[in-house]
């Protein structure tokens, strides 16, 4: 059987202390044989600066894109702040990005009843939330064109971005978002701007159709995405999947993020067409936050959000749903057990390093697996 491939890039900061629990996790899974997965490693970000002058060499590029999955820890620091900008550790990130190819962004909001009173909001609305919001992340007003400032003849300056959709961009993502659905609670809620937006009236017309046509077992509703925004806040457990575009996206996946807590808890993954021949998407995972220069070196990193990257590659990489689920079981049996880094304690609770809390979740996930 051909191994599967997981090209690693931990990045600066702390994506390497936190990049090193998932690899224990991979040496565990496939010490045991429950996967085969082969292991390479490359640098991204600041440290790939200093070793090839460039955010990511062209042969950790290659690497990427020949690989089944991408896990990426994050990038930049202050030692990078006044390098060249298209040298700049996050050109890595979005090199990657655009290569691959990756236009679905999905970012899961799970409340883990350990930590709802983590939460801005009431224990109530978001203990046990589960939420997936998927994004375009190739499209509209951050690539459209013309994006400029110009001088108007009175000396004026005018800025124009430019929201750009075309059918098809809508259509990939539609169907991300439905074929997501089906494998969770089977709801779409496409969020767009219809009442003042072109773009929005032909997002909601392609969306309809493509659920129409093609998901018919999938119930799909429509919101504006600035009521969504206020239904995040209000009652967030009556979405199951958000379909938004990339500016939207942007905005209602933050407020996503805070409703679970802690940054340090929230993974995501971006995914690419699939492969004409094998069907395969190109993706990459990693977590929300940056690279914490200000705690890297401590031991004080939360591993969790990673682990749970990695969780996302098992799912929808590879298929390995039944290893997810026991992953992200692993990690609510450790938070349940009171166990916690820095970043999530509350005052006065005692408080364990990233080893330890990758040690805990990576017992839980032995006893789990068998
Ligand atoms: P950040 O996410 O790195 O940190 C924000 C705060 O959250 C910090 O106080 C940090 O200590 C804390 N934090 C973040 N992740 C944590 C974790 N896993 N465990 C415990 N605490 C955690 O954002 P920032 O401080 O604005 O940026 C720092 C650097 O990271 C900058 O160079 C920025 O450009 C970069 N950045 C990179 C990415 C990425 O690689 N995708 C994303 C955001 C920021």
């Amino acid at each position: 059987m051909a191994k599967n491939s997981l090209f690693l890039l931990p990045g600066d900061g702390i994506g390497p202390e936190i990049m090193a629990e998932v690899e224990t996790i991979i040496a565990f899974l496939n010490g045991k044989g429950l996967t085969d997965f082969s292991l390479d490693r490359g640098l991204v970000g600041g440290c790939a600066y200093d070793a090839h002058g460039a955010a990511i060499s062209e042969a950790d590029m290659a690497k990427a894109l020949a690989a089944d999955a991408v896990l990426f820890g994050a990038v930049g620091g202050p030692k990078w702040d006044s390098v060249p900008y298209n040298c700049r550790p996050e050109a890595g990130l979005l090199r990657l990005r655009k290569d691959l190819g990756l236009f679905a962004n999905l970012r899961p909001a799970i409340c883990y009843p350990a930590l709802a009173d983590a939460s801005s909001l009431k224990r109530e609305v978001v203990e046990g939330l589960d939420i997936l919001i998927v994004r375009e992340l190739t499209g509209g007003v951050y690539f459209g064109e013309p994006k400029e400032i110009v001088t108007l003849e009175n000396g004026e300056k005018r800025a124009v971005d430019t929201q750009v959709y075309t059918t098809h961009e809508i259509e990939r993502i539609a169907r991300v978002a439905f074929d997501l659905a089906k494998a969770r609670n089977g709801r779409v809620s496409s969020a767009e701007k219809r009442n003042v937006m072109k773009s929005g009236v032909l997002w909601n017309q392609v969306v309809t159709k493509i659920g129409k046509e093609e998901y018919a077992d999938v119930k799909l509703d429509h919101i504006l995405a600035d009521n969504c925004a206020m239904q995040l806040v209000r009652w967030p457990k009556q979405f199951d999947v958000i379909l938004t575009d990339n500016l939207f996206g942007d905005v209602l996946s933050d407020i996503g993020a805070m409703l679970t807590g802690s940054l340090g808890m929230l993974p995501s993954a971006s995914l690419g067409a699939p492969d004409a021949a094998t069907g395969k998407r190109k993706a990459l995972y990693e977590p929300v936050h940056g690279s914490a220069p200000d705690i890297a070196g401590t031991g004080a990193a939360n591993p969790i959000a990673m682990i749970a990257s990695f969780g996302m590659a098992l799912r929808y990489s590879f298929g390995l749903i039944d290893l997810a689920g026991k992953l992200d079981d692993a990690i609510a049996r450790v938070l349940g057990k009171g166990l916690r880094t820095k970043d999530i304690a509350q005052k006065g609770e005692a408080t364990i390093d990233t080893r330890a809390m990758g040690a805990a979740i990576l017992a839980e996930f032995k006893a789990l697996v068998g």
